[in-house]
């Protein structure tokens, strides 16, 4: 396999593979972009068909790391990591500590967290072996990220209604939700406090029923449920969902939630722009958690500060959305594009300070 030539492979900066086969680990670790800070990104415990499969979803994973914590206005690069293998039943202690001796080893190159998983208490476990682990619950750290990623995704859902409806309340609308776990829960919570009538599913019986039980939501089955007649379509479990096949059965008029990578390709951003509806791009919606669990590693701002950039990202959303129509791109277009020039103006801006402390 080779990772230069890959297809997901954007001039990635570092790309480490870990294996300690006495523990049964199997890791790779990505580091994309540190222009504007520390790579940070959280660990994904997946049992990957493949090898392949596992350098995929890494890759795409750190590069979306940099474009959300750029435009998410923090000084932190883009970084992510993934274990190969099933969490229900080959996570050990030991397995978790040979992981977080790989990130210890970067020397705070890479910061990592929960991810899919890889629970609060797996970033506790982290944490005994390295300092460079976020969103954990010692001394004062910011503890879990979710109920933030879920406040975020709320505001995005509130900019594409307002972008798309022209209404600025939620009352009566239709909210189909695939996945309620940690995220989609807690975001279910507050648009069923908004008024929006829900729509779940989730291959977790429990977790539908939880919703089903507490917001009075209707559950379908999970192969349907990006083709329900609803307001919004809210991806909150798996990458990858809005591909070739879902497109063309969507019926909601915008698609915004808080799952990591949801269009299987780029192209499928203008395939959704194609057929009318507004994309929120993922990594501007979901970023409330990033912005929690920075305050971990950049340690110059407090709680208050993180919900009022959280409460930011509706204009985020809606200010991409303006420029989306204004200059005939897709949102995650835009939103790549912004990202860019960002880490672009960064990169020249320290090349310019380098230059000039190398004439002195
Ligand atoms: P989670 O594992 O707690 O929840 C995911 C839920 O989706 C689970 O209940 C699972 O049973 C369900 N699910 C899995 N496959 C499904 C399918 N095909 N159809 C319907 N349901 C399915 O994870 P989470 O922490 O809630 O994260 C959800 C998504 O949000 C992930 O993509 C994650 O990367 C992203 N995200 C999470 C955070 C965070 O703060 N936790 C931050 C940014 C992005």
């Amino acid at each position: 396999m080779s990772v230069f030539e890959h297809e997901a492979f954007r001039d990635h900066e570092r790309v480490v593979f870990c294996r300690e086969p006495e523990v049964g680990l199997r890791a790779i670790i990505a580091i994309h972009d540190t222009t504007l800070g520390p790579a940070a990104g959280g660990c994904r415990m997946w049992p990957y068909g493949s090898s392949e499969e596992a350098l995929t979803d890494v890759l795409r994973l750190a590069q979306a790391m940099s474009y959300k914590n750029a435009l998410a206005g923090l000084a932190l690069g883009g970084g992510k990591s993934v274990i190969i293998a099933d969490a229900r039943c080959a996570k050990t202690p030991a397995l978790l500590h040979a992981f977080a001796r790989a990130v210890e080893e970067l020397g705070g190159r890479y910061y990592t967290a929960e991810d899919i998983g890889i629970g609060m208490a797996d970033v506790e476990t982290l944490g005994e072996v390295t300092r460079y682990v976020f969103g954990h619950s010692r001394e004062g750290g910011s503890g879990d990220p979710s109920p933030f990623t879920a406040r975020g995704g709320f505001e995005g859902i509130r900019a594409a209604v307002r972008h798309r409806l022209g209404r600025d309340d939620l009352e009566g609308l239709g909210v189909a939700l695939q996945g309620v776990g940690n995220v989609g829960y807690a975001l279910a919570a507050l648009l069923s406090s908004a008024g929006a009538r829900l729509i779940v599913a989730d291959t977790e019986r429990a977790n539908r029923e939880r919703a089903q039980k507490e917001f009075g939501a209707k559950a379908v089955e999970a192969s349907v449920i990006h083709s329900q007649d609803a307001d919004v379509f809210a991806p909150c479990a798996m990458g990858a969902v809005l591909n070739d096949a879902t497109i063309p059965e969507i019926k909601a008029p915008i698609v915004a939630g808080v799952a990591n990578n949801q269009l299987a390709e780029e192209r499928h951003g203008r395939a959704l722009r194609d057929r009318g509806i507004l994309y929120a791009p993922d990594y501007v919606v979901n970023a409330g958690g990033m912005l929690s669990g920075a305050r971990d590693i950049l340690q110059d701002y407090g709680v208050d500060e993180v919900n009022r950039r959280i409460d930011g990202i509706y204009d985020t959303v809606l200010e991409i959305f303006r420029r989306s129509e204004k200059e005939g791109l897709a949102p995650n277009e835009v939103a790549d594009a912004l990202a860019r020039e960002k880490l672009a103006r960064e990169k020249l801006a320290s090349e310019k300070i380098m230059g000039a402390r190398k004439g002195t």
